[in-house]
């Protein structure tokens, strides 16, 4: 997006706006998703989109630095009571939402005041890291899985008497055994429902399923470019809350709703691209991917311990991430091994574009933005220093106990990588880098007294 103000953009607006307005679409949501996860969103009526098209809609800063609980800390460059921030919609995301009547909803990127964009935007930070991949002639295809739990929203606050009696009280959606059909004839007006809000709002699922836990549920969708993948992942989740609430359901994307339970990942999908072609396929590489595509894995792979702070952000993922639960806790890659961080999808033979990679230790408390700009700048490091991959692994490392790198078991150890991370810090750039950073200490520092019950209730309502 160039600077503002958008005198074209304010155009577009107008005729959108006359457009939802004869669909009885009185409010806009402009969001973001800020550092510690959370979407964040300024409204405006649909007859006022073209002024935000035009000049943007304020927002402060500080919100960089804003915790999962909405208490602030401060950082090197962002924090405190000062300064503001022009937010403007991306109209060529602009959706009516299916399942809240009368909305519509676009994905924002954020400016200073005087035009310049902001260092410290997240989805500018994705689109930066797509552009420099481009400039070496790369793309990515990437889509994100989506996994999440549902339960009467009656119980959903939990108890009283803290979170043992919340866990208690918690009464499942969807009866019946993992990946049982069972499910989805209890909820089959949801799932339904689900899937038709989404179809209406043009999101290509590719499939859903009941998952392992109890009342837990997964929505995959096609692949797109990494900016509108992270955008999509929003769309997905904030459509699956709203159609259960009108369920009277609710639904939590918590990365552990159970401690002991098999968590909800956010697995991320990728393939990497060339004039067309699927650099993950027809190459002298490992299974058949090219030099190039090995290296770019091989970079994501080498990086996958700092890579963690930015894609398991929050203490309580850590719980998530425990072996033999499919979380991908082993800083390994294999073909098809759901026990490897990096699981590797070769496809059928005769479907060349399909070959990708799935990173598995992702969870919904990670900002898909800076997931995919992160990534992406892991592979390309690993492009520039030509990495090839360790031989694959097979098995899950913690029964066959081969000698594979277990992954920093807890956010303090994965700051530590992050940290080090001169790769990190180059791509995210100081101000972005130093208010993630800042956050997730502020988080690290709340919740260091919390045992796994009091975390896992902590996370519940937020996410
Ligand atoms: N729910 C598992 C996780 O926490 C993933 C299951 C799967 O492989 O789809 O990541
Ligand atoms: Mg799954």
């Amino acid at each position: 997006m160039d600077a503002p103000p958008h005198e074209a953009a304010a155009s577009a607006a107008r005729q959108e706006a006359a457009r939802l307005t004869a669909m009885d679409v009185h409010g806009v949501a402009l969001t973001y998703v800020d550092n510690a996860g959370i979407t964040r969103v300024k409204a405006v009526p649909t007859a006022r989109l073209a002024h935000a098209a035009q000049w943007g809609v304020g927002m402060s800063p500080v919100f960089d630095v804003y915790l999962s609980d909405d208490s602030a800390v401060t950082s090197a460059h962002i924090g405190g009571p000062d300064g503001d921030l022009r937010l403007f919609p991306d109209l060529g995301r602009l959706t009516v939402l299916a399942a809240q009547p009368g909305w519509a909803w676009a994905p924002a990127d954020r400016f200073e005041q005087d035009g310049a964009p902001y260092a410290a935007c997240q989805r500018g930070f994705a689109r930066r890291m797509a552009e420099r991949a481009a400039r070496s002639g790369l793309g990515l295809r990437m889509g994100y899985e989506t996994e999440w739990v549902v339960t009467h929203a009656a119980e959903a606050g939990g108890g009283a008497d803290g979170p043992q009696d919340a866990a208690r009280a918690r009464r499942y959606a969807g009866p019946g055994p993992a990946y049982g059909m069972t499910r989805v004839i209890g909820l089959s007006g949801y799932v339904r429902d689900v899937l038709k809000a989404l179809a209406d709002q043009d999101v290509e699922v590719l499939q859903i399923h009941p998952e392992y836990s109890p009342g837990q549920f997964e929505i995959s969708t096609a692949p797109s470019d990494p900016v509108a993948a992270a955008d999509e992942v929003v769309l997905v989740r904030e459509t699956i809350r709203a159609v259960s609430a009108h369920h009277g359901l609710h639904a939590t994307f918590a990365p552990v709703v159970e401690h002991g339970a098999v968590g909800n990942g956010a697995h991320l999908h990728l393939s990497l691209r060339k004039d067309g072609g699927n650099l993950f396929r027809g190459g002298d590489g490992p299974l058949g991917m090219t030099r190039t595509g090995e290296a770019f894995l091989a970079g994501v792979l080498r990086a996958l311990p700092a890579l963690l702070a930015v894609t398991s952000p929050h203490p309580a993922g850590y719980l998530r991430l425990a072996p033999s639960m499919w979380a991908g806790v082993f800083q390994c890659w294999g073909p098809e091994n759901r026990e490897a961080a990096l699981r590797f999808i070769p496809g059928p033979a005769r479907e060349p574009q399909a070959a990708n990679a799935e990173i598995k230790c992702i969870d919904a408390t990670a900002n898909p933005y800076l997931v995919a700009g992160a990534v992406i700048a892991a592979g390309l490091d690993g492009i520039d220093r030509k990495d090839t991959l360790p031989p694959p692994v097979s098995g899950d490392p913690a029964v066959t106990r081969a000698a594979v790198p277990r992954l920093p078991a807890g956010l303090p150890e994965a700051l530590e990588h992050f940290r080090g991370s001169a790769l990190l810090r180059e791509a995210l750039g100081d101000a972005l880098y130093e208010a993630f950073l800042a956050v997730r200490e502020g988080e690290q520092a709340r919740l260091r007294h919390h045992g796994p019950e009091a975390l896992v209730a902590d996370l519940r309502h937020h996410y």
